[in-house]
């Protein structure tokens, strides 16, 4: 069997088919399995990235039935069963008998993709690094500036999105602000910083319910963060933001935005929805049998946040990581069931164990059945629970250590940023693909040699029309 990705869900799922008679190819975009609960630790500096995304090939080390394999699979052939695969400078494909797709989600920009050069979004390590470069960054440069208007400019971060994501986000800057950075530069009162979180609907963190979501707005404010609901981006560029609420539109000057507030499954849904002529919401997630598996192919199981399948409540299930790790481990029982000549086919049924959120240290929100928490209690289960599910004895060790160091006493053990990490991203979409390039650039000097060492008679003049066209990149 194939099983693409090594999220939450496809992870669990194999985990759970660790004794079964199966050959499991593992392919995946990166070589790490991704915790991505914790980026916006890295983007703060409280834990490195490699805390939370530990090699795959260490965590499936004792696991003889898999063999990991790196790429983006760029297409699935249902009728022929293979998948083909992009790796770093070499395609290749993977015939399956039993696939499981479990790609995740990317960031949405709501059809404003222009906006992700202005304000990065936070799925990747890649997200977090250079975020965590231009938070620690824009203080250093505030700081070389005289101009007040311009030092405001680079303190004023601005959060669009005020789920989870963005208000844990939110809250660690202002920390970074309010307890770190103090004392630390001589031209500057990092405590000047405005953080402001904006989001289009009246709540923070709208699914934990009314009472909570109002506790978690006064923790925000009291710890300095500014939080405009009803509020939507307009547009994004370098120096600023464009909001329109209640009384129209206006621009907040900021040079560090982030976007943390939507999310699209990415295009391998649709393909494979195409193919099995399945339908797709309007996020693009898969709409899946009871089962997860894909309409009129049992043989395909599609999971996590790539699939739409209503819960009990007949709402679609949330994208969170227990609806990937149990959608996992139901897709291994039904194969492990098929391998055992049992009847298989039973839906797929989530249990909500309960949602969390940290605001900042020592205090978080927690919604588990009907028990709701807020404070401090809430903040020692966010604490179990993500010291529970983070992989590796080593990454909970280390974790550990480091929220001391920024939870007990001020610090952030992990400030590095590189400029690499800071301008990469850029500078890859104007060089352009490292590997397409270099065979580029190898196709042109084999040409110029081929024409160096030729005949002079073989010689074109320079003016000649050439007989055929230039070189394709893959020629
Ligand atoms: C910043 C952030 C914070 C979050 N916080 C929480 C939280 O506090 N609590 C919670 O429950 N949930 C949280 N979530 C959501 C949770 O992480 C996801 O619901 C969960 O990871 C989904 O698991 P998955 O297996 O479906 O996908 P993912 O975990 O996203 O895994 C998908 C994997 O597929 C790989 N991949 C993607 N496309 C391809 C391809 N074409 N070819 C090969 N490999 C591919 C990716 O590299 C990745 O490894 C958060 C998400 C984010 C981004």
């Amino acid at each position: 069997m194939v099983v693409v990705g090594a999220g939450f869900g496809g992870l669990f799922a194999i985990k759970a088919l660790r004794k079964a008679p199966v050959d499991i190819t593992l392919i995946n975009g990166t070589a790490y399995h991704l915790f991505q609960p914790l980026l916006y630790q890295v983007a703060t500096g409280i834990l490195s990235e490699g805390e939370i995304a530990p090699p795959i090939r260490e965590v499936l080390k004792n696991q003889d039935n898999v063999d990991v394999r790196l790429g983006w699979v760029s297409d699935i052939d249902i009728e022929k069963k293979v998948v083909a695969v992009s790796g770093p400078g070499i395609d290749y494909t993977v015939e399956y008998d039993t696939l499981i797709v479990a790609a995740g989600a990317s960031q949405s920009y709501f059809g404003n993709d222009q906006f992700a050069d202005h304000a990065p979004g936070m799925k990747s390590i890649d997200d977090a690094l250079e975020l965590r470069a231009r938070i620690f960054g824009a203080f250093e440069v505030a700081d070389l500036h005289t101009d007040p208007e311009t030092i405001q400019r680079w303190l004023t971060f601005v959060v669009v999105g005020a789920g989870p994501t963005g208000t844990e986000l939110a809250g660690q800057i202002a920390e970074l602000a309010h307890r770190t950075l103090p004392g630390q530069y001589k031209h500057i009162d990092p405590r000047k910083a405005r953080i402001i979180l904006v989001d289009a609907i009246g709540a923070v963190l709208n699914t934990f319910g009314d009472h909570l979501s109002a506790g978690a707005q006064r923790q925000l404010e009291k710890l300095g963060v500014e939080v405009k609901l009803n509020t939507k981006v307009v547009g994004v560029d370098s120096t600023g933001i464009e909001v329109e609420d209640a009384n129209g539109r206006h621009t907040i000057p900021s040079i560090t935005k982030v976007w943390a507030a939507g999310v699209a499954a990415p295009p391998l849904a649709r393909k494979l929805a195409e193919a099995a002529g399945a339908k797709t919401d309007r996020a693009g997630r898969v709409f899946v049998e009871k089962d997860t598996t894909l309409p009129g192919h049992p043989e395909i199981f599609v999971l996590g946040d790539m699939m739409n399948l209503a819960g009990e409540d007949g709402k679609p299930l949330p994208g969170v990581a227990q609806v990937a790790i149990q959608s996992g481990r139901h897709a291994a029982d039904q194969i492990k069931r098929r391998l055992s000549g049992k009847e298989t086919g039973q839906p797929f049924k989530y249990f909500d164990k309960g949602s969390l959120a940290t605001i900042s240290r020592f205090s978080a929100v927690a919604s588990i059945g009907k028990v709701h928490l807020s404070g401090f209690l809430a903040w020692v289960v966010w604490v179990a629970v993500h010291l529970f599910y983070l992989v590796g004895f080593k990454n909970r060790v280390t974790a550990v250590l480091h929220w001391a160091v920024s939870f007990i006493g001020r610090g952030r053990s992990e400030r590095v940023a590189t400029q690499q990490q800071a301008f990469a991203r850029r500078a890859i979409r104007a060089y352009g693909d490292p590997f397409e390039r270099e065979r580029a650039e190898a196709v042109t000097a084999h040409k110029k040699e081929l024409l160096d060492n030729a005949a002079p008679a073989e010689k074109q003049p320079a003016t000649a029309t050439p007989e055929r066209e230039p070189l394709s990149v893959r020629e």
